[in-house]
């Protein structure tokens, strides 16, 4: 496994691996790796003969006033976890090496970045298009994996990879959960136990929304109804969003005739925690 921080020599190592592998698969994260994280790494592995995955924690993605000072960086821990997975490349730049200080061009995907967590979060999907970009313009990998976990960053890139006719092929892959249900994500780990507890009301609110459409219910709002009770019986927990929505106009969907996005945001104490599910009739 090799390491590699500059631009350059992670254009050159990423052809020469694309050219001995025949495909290059990208995963791209923000490190302190996690079980969803190696899950995306080992589809990858399972389409590519190289795995290239990138760990930069992407100052332009994160608000003022949001935890990118204190967002989790693990890399001695990541790159163990990697080097166990057989990854051939790790891409891990530093911000002075990924942004010029005077960057002036930005990739918006319209319309969609300001839905759901794009709502609560102005210009976090300006700056996760714009890094993404630059990570596939960088490495031009055949595929590059997402998890689920993110839907609406996953209905961004799509989008943008179709409207800017980029020659990568976008995987998604499910999302990993603790088996209390809980989705794996790095910023678990800021909740104390009590919150960590309050949180199973993401999953919770989720599932009880899935119960009623699978006992025939097609309305959102009731469906949303059922999920704003799981949050009112959970103080600890202050919701965000909970909205049901089309797969890729991510326009919210008042009656369920089509598969939809059910997607959830909330608080435990400063931690924004994320999570959904698919529903099909
Ligand atoms: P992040 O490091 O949070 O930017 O995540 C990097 C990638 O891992 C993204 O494509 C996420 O959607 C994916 N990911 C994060 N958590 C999970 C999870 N619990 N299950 C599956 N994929 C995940």
């Amino acid at each position: 496994m090799r390491l590699v921080h500059t631009i350059e020599e992670m254009r050159e190592q990423s052809r020469a691996a694309r050219a001995k592998a025949g495909h290059l698969a990208l995963v791209p994260t923000m490190g302190a790796l996690h079980q969803g994280h190696l899950s995306l790494v080992r589809a990858a592995g399972a389409r590519a003969s190289a795995v290239a995955v990138s760990i930069f924690v992407n100052p332009t993605q994160f608000a003022p006033g949001e935890d990118f000072a204190v967002y989790p960086r693990t890399l001695a821990a990541d790159l163990k976890a990697l080097e166990a997975e057989g990854v051939e490349l790790v891409f891990a730049p530093s911000v002075d090496e990924m942004y010029a200080s005077n960057n002036l061009t930005w990739v918006v995907v319209e319309g969609l970045s300001e839905r759901l967590c794009g709502a609560s979060r102005p210009g976090h999907f300006r700056g996760v298009s714009t890094v993404v970009l630059k990570l596939l313009h960088i490495i031009t990998p055949d595929s590059a994996f997402f998890g689920q976990k993110d839907a609406l960053q996953v209905a961004i890139i799509r989008r943008m990879v179709r409207d800017l006719n980029l020659a990568t092929t976008i995987e998604v892959c499910p999302i990993v959960r603790d088996p209390d249900g809980l989705a794996l994500s790095s910023r678990n780990r800021y909740l104390t136990p009590e919150d960590r507890q309050s949180a199973l009301v993401l999953s919770r609110s989720l599932a009880q929304a899935e119960k009623l459409f699978k006992g025939g219910e097609r309305r959102s709002d009731r469906l949303i109804q059922a999920a704003k009770q799981a949050f009112a019986r959970e103080p600890r927990a202050r919701l965000d969003y909970f909205e049901i929505v089309d797969l890729d106009t991510i326009e919210p969907v008042p009656t369920i005739t089509q598969p939809v996005l059910i997607a959830v945001a909330a608080f435990l104490g400063r931690t924004r925690l994320i999570d959904n599910l698919i529903l099909t009739p």
